[in-house]
């Protein structure tokens, strides 16, 4: 792991006046470019060759770097390149995913926003769990054997990405049928998770260190196939429904039930003193939890994801949560450029960057 002193250093030979957000071009860039554009810092895109097209059509980057792979942002010459531009580098869902966690813990030199000691906490199923216990969130009960199922269960495997090969079974047999039937008995470790049945909240939140203050910016329900699809047929596909999937294909615009704010913000408030206890300084700028709210009005959490989040994108003009909060159009991607300015202007942009 990359010493912070380290990144520290690197940070200390930046031309403050020359600041690049970079990212790479996939997941939520475009609202980080816009973002940057927005509170008038310098931009850069990374492009994968064959996907520059989208990023020009839009004209929101001052420069666009094209690799042949993403990897290539590890090699020690890249990386040379972005550090002489005073590049700070934003994290993403699938900048994590192309680059992977140890590679960033261990192997990025280039200064990136928030805390990258997140990425063990969260990428660690069992971590995550302790984090979220710690916190006092309420979480799905969890089997550790297959014959203890005694109600409708999900199966997740590690690194799934977005859902894909989770499934369901009400009973051990099922689980036994289904594990083989799909083939999954060497996907490695897996947990079983009760299946929470109620209504999904996403909620994107930002952690400003300097202000030292949560917000709630926005919100939105992950649209899946092919359960969604799923639903609108159940009655005519009764016993002959396909086996249910969950990767994610798009996302919707949802606000919550205003009783339920105080829950909402309760929720965002402790996953960041844990994270704090946890792994000093803590979490640090865009997070979501990814939630279910039942029928008693409980919100059961099943995940966190410690970055911003495609479900973002909806907003990238605001939205209903951040215009009652900001008086211009105010998306986490600007939120994140906005945070870096007002560091720059406070000299302390180490708090807010490793
Ligand atoms: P990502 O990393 O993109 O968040 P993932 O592969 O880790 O995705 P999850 O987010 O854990 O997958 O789950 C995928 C989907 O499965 C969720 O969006 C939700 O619809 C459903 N889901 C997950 N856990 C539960 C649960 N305990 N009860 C009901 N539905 C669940």
């Amino acid at each position: 792991m990359i010493h912070r002193r380290e990144i520290h250093h690197i940070l200390e030979g930046y031309a403050r006046e020359r600041i690049t957000i970079a990212t790479i071009g996939s997941h939520t860039a475009l609202q980080i470019l816009k973002g940057a554009r927005d509170e008038g810092l310098k931009n850069m895109v990374i492009c994968k060759r064959g996907t520059e097209e989208v990023y020009r059509q839009f004209g929101l980057a001052d420069e666009l770097i094209t690799v042949e792979n993403f990897k290539q942002v590890l090699e020690k010459e890249f990386q040379e390149g972005l550090i002489e531009r005073n590049v700070i580098l934003i994290p993403h869902g699938s900048f994590v995913e192309y680059l992977s966690p140890s590679s960033i813990e261990d192997e990025l030199m280039v200064p990136m926003f928030g805390n990258r000691m997140v990425l063990d906490w969260e990428s660690n199923r069992e971590k995550e769990r302790e984090w979220m216990e710690l916190a006092d969130l309420k979480l799905p009960k969890e089997f550790k054997h297959p014959e203890d199922i005694d109600r409708l269960v999900m199966v997740k495997f590690p690194g799934a990405k977005g859902g894909k090969d989770y499934f369901l079974a009400w009973s051990p047999d099922e689980f036994e049928r289904k594990i083989e039937k799909l083939k999954l008995r060497d996907r490695g470790e897996f947990t079983i998770q009760e299946y929470v049945i109620g209504t999904r909240f996403y909620p994107h939140y930002f952690y400003s260190p300097l202000k030292q203050r949560v917000e709630l910016l926005s919100m939105d329900i992950r649209y899946e196939s092919n359960i969604d699809g799923i639903s609108r047929l159940s009655y005519i596909l009764q016993e002959r429904h396909p086996e249910p999937s969950f990767v994610v294909t798009g996302n919707l615009p949802v606000v919550v039930r205003e009783s339920l704010l105080p829950q909402v913000m309760e929720m965002g408030r402790s996953i960041v003193n844990a994270s704090q206890e946890l792994f000093s300084p803590g979490l640090i700028g865009p997070f979501c939890i990814e939630t279910i709210c039942t029928e008693d009005m409980e919100f059961i959490t099943f995940e966190i994801s410690a970055r911003i989040v495609a479900g973002t994108n909806l907003y990238i003009n605001g939205s209903p949560y951040s215009q009652l909060l900001y008086q211009e159009p105010m998306s986490t991607g600007r939120r994140i450029a906005r945070e870096i300015k007002n560091a720059l202007d406070e000299n302390s942009l180490d708090s807010v960057l490793y």
